[in-house]
């Protein structure tokens, strides 16, 4: 047997490469046991700065949505626009080179440096490069390659890879970049604080800008019209890469071509602040090389008339371009938003949550479009939590394209009678029925929990049984450390039809309700007390709710990439609704995962005609129709739900689901709450790390308990003064999470209101 490796002892070079699974699965041992308290800090102090200075632009929708037309527009025309710029370099006295491919691009490179009989280049941040595996070209040619961006030479010194766009070596703390530096470099220097260990760096990399035969550098953007290249940094090593030696050469893809310099505007607007949130970044450089001034010479030194040359890179983006899911990567612009607004990302990083190059949500398109699909499997640790959506600057709906990068991984496995069998047993469609057991097990979760909500008390002494866990580790991967929570005696639908009309407070109007309560299979066969409180809200404060049918909604089959499944669920789900959309009712959805779908997952999933109708109904979340019929109407909803009644006490810990939150429905909860008389605290994390059946799955509970952690410490710190606080959240997941890291009972909003009426 082999001895397992001691996760502080892997390289993340080692495990750059996750086409093997198992790398994917040490590289989160890795970060989980080296990186992940300088990660967290880092991308989560990134994400609160982007959230306080994008909230400053009173234009942001609109500065996204140009953002997004410039991009939607170069790639659309990006052949005529790549002939353009040619043309423009040429004219202005630089030499253009399209490579085909990575190799190409480093020939290319090392054939300009050696006629140039460059020894020494220095280089400015440049993922593309990474890409390329640059360095190990100019070096197998005798070529010394100077990274002089600080976190860059870091990395360069420790033989890493990037884990992050913009802050490559963002996954290191102060100490560990202190004890490197003492044991990659003879020093007597105390290196103890940040400024000591710049000081040190910056004398290391002066030397060589001085020494320096030519720089190197990427570009944010190029404009066709002129041959401009745009540069954001904040070192300004950047920028005397491209103006010190005699020799520049930027090396780029081709989507970083827009047609104007007019609209670099727009993305130095939108770059730094969904970045690191500063509103502009200490050196931005437009320049339109090759360069008038003339190059720095080192002393006993002649100067070189300078030369500049364009290297853009195919390398898979042209069919990237032609792939109907893939081609809005195209229009990422590397700012890093969907990496700091990710809990998995906060919590492992780019070395286990990315690949060779690319990293984060956005990262499995890159390296599946420049690679090999296999190389994009560390997508899986995309949740779909949907927190990416509302934060990219250039509206990339960034869980789609894992989704489907995760069916076209599902379709290149090999079938087999047991997957076969199990599919067409349990509601796989047809082309789904390669998806690994686990996957189709977690995407048909209706079809187990309507059984064993059939016979309650026999499934739940069944799945308590130890060894009954042991099997299902095996067969379909659900993790036995996982608590399940218990399959209740009736559904959702039975209670409500045993309910009499008092209990409801109201009397239903089948023929034409006020709204009508969509009857998750979520809640319908695990929480179906949930459902009935939240009828009981709504009825409480005068709207009349029907239950719907309770029929899968393709939230879980989307989710494991099974999307033919997702897509046969989306429509036979729609054919119900629709008679109600179409009388104009509107649908309260309790689970917001399910909300999600409605509201936008569905455009992917339904017809064009269906889902226009989709788009203009009205989806919400129960305490939001509460919300605003209480306003509407004028009630007083903290003389229908006073806090001072609630048996659980005032004090109020509340999660709010990420899908909730990306659809502008969980601010409604905390203010029904508040004005009620609760004292509410809430909780900051992005999401809490369950995300459905994600921290069920053996492979990634660590992970998803690693999250939680974060979540659980603002409970503790909440309680820190004064007694307990109910937990309180509005997801499944949420309450699955929070359930098995506190060991605490945790209600639902509708819960706690309800209980405040004796
Ligand atoms: S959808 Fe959620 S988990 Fe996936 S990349 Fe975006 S933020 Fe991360
Ligand atoms: S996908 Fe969007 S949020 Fe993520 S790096 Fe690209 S532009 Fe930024």
């Amino acid at each position: 047997m082999a001895t397992p490796v001691n996760p502080a002892d892997i390289n993340p070079r080692q495990v750059a490469n996750k086409s093997d699974k198992k790398a994917l699965l040490d590289a989160i041992r890795m970060t989980l046991s080296v990186q992940s308290p300088a990660v967290r800090r880092n991308t989560q102090t990134f994400n609160r700065n982007r959230y306080a200075a994008t909230a400053l632009l009173p234009d942001y929708n609109e500065l996204k949505d140009r953002a997004r037309q410039i991009k939607e527009n170069a790639i659309a025309n990006l052949p005529e626009l790549l002939r353009q710029l040619e043309a423009s370099v040429r004219a202005n006295g630089g030499h253009f080179y399209l490579a085909k491919t990575a190799a190409d691009a480093d020939q290319y490179i090392r054939d300009v440096l050696l006629r140039h009989e460059a020894k020494l280049v220095v280089k400015g941040k440049s993922i593309t490069s990474e890409e390329t595996k640059l360095n190990h070209a100019l070096e197998a040619a005798g070529i010394t390659v100077a990274e002089t961006d600080l976190a860059e030479f870091i990395l360069q010194v420790a033989d890493e890879q990037p884990s992050h766009i913009i802050a490559p070596a963002l996954h290191y703390s102060r100490e560990r970049i202190t004890a490197l530096f003492k044991r990659k470099f003879t020093t007597d220097l105390p290196l103890d604080t940040g400024e000591e260990l710049t000081i040190f760096a910056r004398e290391k990399l002066r030397a060589q800008f001085i020494a320096a035969d030519a720089g190197i550098s990427g570009a944010n953007l190029i404009a066709a019209d002129s041959g401009s290249l745009m540069l954001v940094e904040s070192e300004g090593n950047i920028r005397m890469t491209m103006t010190l030696p005699p020799l520049h050469i930027a090396l780029a893809g081709i989507e970083k071509v827009v047609p104007s310099r007019t609209d670099f505007g727009t993305f130095i607007e939108l770059l730094p602040r969904s970045g690191t949130g500063q509103p502009l970044t200490s050196y931005v450089s437009i320049l339109h090389p090759p360069l008038k001034a003339p190059p720095f010479a080192a002393p006993g030194k002649a100067a070189k008339p300078r030369e500049f040359h364009l290297v853009l890179i195919d390398n898979g983006r042209s069919s990237m371009r032609e792939d109907p899911v893939l081609h809005e990567a195209l229009y990422c612009i590397r700012c890093s938003a969907c990496m700091n607004c990710c809990a998995n990302f906060e919590t492992v990083g780019g070395h286990a949550f990315g690949g060779e190059t690319y990293s984060g949500g956005i990262g499995g398109s890159w390296e599946a479009g420049t690679g090999t699909l296999m190389n994009a499997r560390f997508s899986d640790l995309c949740t779909g939590c949907s927190r990416c959506v509302t934060q990219c600057p250039v509206r990339i709906d960034i869980p789609w394209l894992n989704e489907n990068l995760r069916q076209r991984m599902n379709s290149e496995l090999p079938s087999s009678a047991a997957k076969s069998v199990f599919g067409a047993m349990t509601g796989s469609a047809p082309e789904d029925r390669v998806a690994p057991l686990q996957k189709q097990f977690f995407a048909n979760y209706h079809v187990m929990a309507s059984e064993a909500t059939r016979f309650s008390s026999l499934s739940n002494a069944i799945t308590g049984l130890p060894f009954v866990r042991g099997l299902m580790e095996n067969v379909v991967g659900l993790d036995r450390r996982r608590k399940l929570p218990p399959f209740p005696k009736k559904t959702w639908q039975q209670l409500y039809r045993e309910q009499s009309p008092g209990d409801l407070a109201r009397t239903a109007k089948p023929d034409s309700p006020e709204v009508l309560m969509f009857a998750d299979v979520f809640t319908n066969y695990g929480s179906p007390e949930r459902g009935i409180a939240a009828m009981r809200v709504l009825r409480e404060v005068g709207i009349n709710a029907e239950l719907s049918a309770s029929l899968p909604d393709g939230r879980a089959a989307i989710s494991q990439g099974m999307i033919a499944t997702a897509r046969r669920q989306a429509s036979a789900l729609a054919k119900t609704l629709l008679p109600y959309l179409e009388r104009g009712s509107a649908v309260c959805v309790l689970e917001p995962s399910v909300l999600a779908m409605f509201r936008s997952d569905y455009e992917h999933l339904l017809d064009k005609a269906t889902w226009e109708k989709f788009a203009h109904a009205s989806f919400v979340e129960p305490l939001q129709a509460v919300l605003s019929f209480a306003r509407e109407r004028g009630t007083e909803l903290s003389q229908i739900f006073p806090a001072r009644e609630c048996p659980h006490g005032t004090r109020v810990f509340y999660h709010s689901h990420c899908q909730q939150r990306s659809c502008d429905a969980a601010w409604q909860t905390i203010e029904i709450l508040r004005s009620c008389g609760f004292d509410v605290v809430t909780s900051s994390v992005e999401c809490c790390g369950m995300a459905g059946s994600f921290g069920y799955k053996r492979e990634y509970y660590e992970l998803s308990m690693a999250v939680g952690e974060d979540l659980f410490a603002q409970v503790r710190a909440a309680e820190q003064q004064g007694s307990p606080r109910t937990l309180v959240a509005s997801g499944t997941s949420c309450h699955e999470q929070l359930w098995a890291g506190m060991g605490r009972e945790v209600m639902h909003p509708v819960e706690l209101l309800v209980s405040t009426l004796g």
